[in-house]
């Protein structure tokens, strides 16, 4: 199992205080990899997991939405291990109200956090990993990046940003060893979709629309972002990989 082994690998993670990032992490830390966590409530359930399989951890809370403290943020992450080898930007959020009635600040919210950080972070990331030419940027993509969603038009249009991103950024740097590509989740069990989980009709409807018949738990993330982080996908550059119980396909 060579190909995904990620010993002696950095990986920084963002938005890993729980769901999605943080069994990102953890499926990470299993595979070898030591883990920068940063969250903008902190990630110490994540950091003790890593730290119990052996690997190390470093906690950074910091409010990634804030454009201006990006640089020493991923500074510090840097310094932590001293170097990055893997980025995956999982933070985001969603603001749920119709477009005619969605708030400026939800609308910049959104869009600072989903987007403008994916970008920074990329961005800062990108060159530290040019100068060694090697590297994996993995972004989390969304249904939303293909589909409108509804009474979300901010995260949508963040969603197919990301998208758009992960091609833009894979067509300049898969040429100088680094790899962009992005993963898109069906509906997953996390406080994301919480208020859909708790509308029974509307948690009924998706899961009837699943073609795996249930909705994915944050675990079945792990396969796919070891896969996208190791050197088994060498080979592939601004791909956005659904992991949605086939919900696409549908
Ligand atoms: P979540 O709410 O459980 O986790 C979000 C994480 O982002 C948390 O760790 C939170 O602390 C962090 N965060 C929020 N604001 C931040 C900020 N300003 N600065 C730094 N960190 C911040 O949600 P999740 O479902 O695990 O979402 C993770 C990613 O997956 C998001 O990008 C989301 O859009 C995407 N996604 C989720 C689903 C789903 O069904 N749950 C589907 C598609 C995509």
């Amino acid at each position: 199992m060579g190909l995904f082994d990620l010993s002696g690998k950095a990986a920084l993670v963002t938005g890993t205080s729980g769901g999605l990032g943080q069994a990102m992490a953890i499926g990470l830390a299993e595979a070898g990899a030591d883990i920068v966590a940063i969250s903008s409530s902190g990630s110490a359930q994540t950091a003790a997991a890593v730290e119990a399989l052996g690997r190390r951890a470093f906690d950074q809370q910091a409010d990634l939405s804030d454009a201006d403290a990006l640089e020493s943020v991923f500074d510090r992450a840097v310094a932590a291990f001293g170097r990055i080898d893997i980025l995956v930007n999982n933070a985001g959020i969603i603001r749920r109200t119709p477009a005619a009635d969605h708030g400026r600040q939800d609308w910049y919210d959104v869009i600072d956090l989903n987007l403008n950080s994916v970008f920074f972070l990329s961005q800062m990331a990108g060159r530290h990993m040019l100068e060694r030419g090697s590297g994996k940027i993995i972004n989390i993509a969304s249904m939303l990046s293909y589909q409108g969603g509804v009474n979300v038009p901010g995260y949508t249009a963040s969603k197919h940003g990301v998208a758009g991103l992960t091609k833009a950024l894979a067509n300049e740097w898969a040429g100088r060893g680094i790899q962009v590509n992005a993963i898109a989740p069906g509906y997953m069990t996390t406080n994301n979709t919480a208020p859909i989980m708790a509308d029974e009709q509307r948690y009924r409807s998706i899961t009837e629309r699943i073609p795996a018949g249930r909705w994915g738990v944050p675990d079945d993330l792990k396969g796919p972002v070891v896969f996208l982080a190791s050197s088994a996908s060498d080979y592939m550059n601004g791909h956005v990989l659904n992991v949605d119980g086939g919900w696409m396909a549908r």
